[in-house]
C-alpha cells in the first residue's frame, strides 16, 4: 500500500467534518471516505458528499454482502465504511481520511494498524459542546440529549488515540490537525524498512 489513513474521532458537534473539509482544500493527495448511513440527512447536507444515505434493508445487505471495512450502531443508526474505495484510494497514494466512531476505529486498527494515524477530536467541556450542538440547531432536545450521553462514554476512549485536539478554537486546532496530517505521511510504519535499507546500501 502506497497511501496512508487519517482516522479522526469524537464526540457529535466536536468539529470533525469541518476540519477534515480543510484539509481537504489544503492538501491536495487528500481523500475523504464518505460513509453510508441510515440516519436522515441533517439540512444542507447531500447524499454522495456528507453521507451515502441509505435505507436499513440496503445497509444489512451491504453487511451481509461483505462491503464494510466497519461498521457501527451509533445512536440508534448504522454508520459504516466502505472497504473498496479506501483501498483503490490507498493504491494511488493518497491520505485517506475517514471520520469513524471509537468502535469502528477499534476494528480498523485490528486490519490497518501499520497504516493510521488516529486523532481524537473534542472540546475542553461537555457544556461547550452542549452549546454548540444546541447553536448548530439540527438536532432535537432528544436528539442532543443522546448524542451528550454518548460523548461521554467515547470520550473513555480517547488514550486509545494517537493525538488529541481540543477543538475550542477553529484556526488552532486546524493548525495542528494539518501538522499532523503531513506528519501522517511519513511514519516509518508506512515504510518498507528492510527493502528500503538494502537498496540504500547498494552503491554500484
Ligand atoms: P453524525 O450523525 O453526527 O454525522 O455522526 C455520528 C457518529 O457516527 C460520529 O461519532 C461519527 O464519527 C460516526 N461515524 C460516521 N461515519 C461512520 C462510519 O463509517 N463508521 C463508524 N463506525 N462511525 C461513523
Amino acid at each position: 500500500m502506497k497511501g496512508n489513513l487519517l482516522v479522526l474521532s469524537g464526540p457529535s458537534g466536536s468539529g470533525k467534518s469541518s476540519l477534515i473539509k480543510e484539509v481537504l482544500l489544503e492538501i491536495e493527495d487528500a481523500y475523504f471516505s464518505i460513509s453510508s448511513t441510515t440516519r436522515e440527512p441533517r439540512e444542507g447536507e447531500v447524499d454522495g458528499v456528507n453521507y451515502h444515505f441509505v435505507s436499513k434493508d440496503e445497509f444489512e445487505r451491504d453487511i451481509d454482502a461483505g462491503f464494510f471495512l466497519e461498521w457501527a450502531k451509533v445512536h440508534d443508526n448504522y454508520y459504516g465504511t466502505s472497504l473498496k474505495p479506501i483501498l483503490k484510494e490507498l493504491q494511488k497514494g493518497k491520505l485517506v481520511m475517514c471520520d469513524i466512531d471509537v468502535q469502528g476505529h477499534k476494528i480498523a486498527q485490528e486490519k490497518f494498524a501499520s497504516l493510521i494515524t488516529s486523532v481524537f477530536v473534542t472540546t475542553s467541556d461537555q457544556k461547550s459542546l452542549q452549546e454548540r450542538l444546541l447553536k448548530r440547531g439540527t438536532d432535537t432536545h432528544e436528539v442532543i440529549e443522546r448524542r451528550l450521553a454518548n460523548a461521554v462514554s467515547e470520550m473513555t476512549c480517547m488514550n486509545e488515540y494517537d493525538f488529541v485536539l481540543i477543538n475550542d478554537d477553529f484556526k488552532t486546532a486546524l493548525h495542528d490537525m494539518l501538522a499532523i496530517a503531513y506528519a501522517s505521511r511519513r511514519k516509518i510504519s508506512l515504510m518498507d524498512v528492510s527493502e528500503f535499507i538494502s537498496s540504500w546500501a547498494n552503491i554500484e
